[in-house]
């Protein structure tokens, strides 16, 4: 934490989503205590949509998975998060996003594999 920070939790459902460009981390609350980051993020993001990959440019991997939000509404998710700067999500992903897209990065090959299951 650094004197900038404003770790303040936004809930979306029972999931809260604590973002913080300073820190560059992202941490996952729940309303029953402690939950791992995949599940958190399943929780929130599981319907978009993965529209495909890019070949990143200045993100942490290699790898960038582009999803969209099904409705415009869901958009409104993406604004508990920073905009335009890579956080780390969990242990080996991070993620962005430009108010449109989520973006998530990964350099651990098995979770991109899971990632793009379906694509
Ligand atoms: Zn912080």
């Amino acid at each position: 934490m650094t004197p900038q920070c404003d770790h303040k939790p936004v809930w979306i459902g029972r999931i809260a989503i604590s973002a913080c460009a300073k820190c560059e981390t992202v941490e996952w609350l729940s309303g029953d205590g402690p939950i791992d980051h995949a599940e958190a993020m399943a929780a929130v993001f599981g319907t978009f949509d993965l529209m495909g990959h890019l070949d990143a440019l200045g993100a942490p991997s290699p790898k960038v998975l582009v999803y969209t939000p099904p409705r415009r509404q869901l958009r409104r998710y993406l604004d508990a998060i920073p905009p335009r700067v890579w956080l780390k999500a969990g242990p080996h992903l991070w993620l962005s996003h430009d108010g449109d897209h989520l973006l998530l990065a990964t350099n651990h090959s098995l979770l991109f594999d899971n990632m793009t299951r379906g694509a």
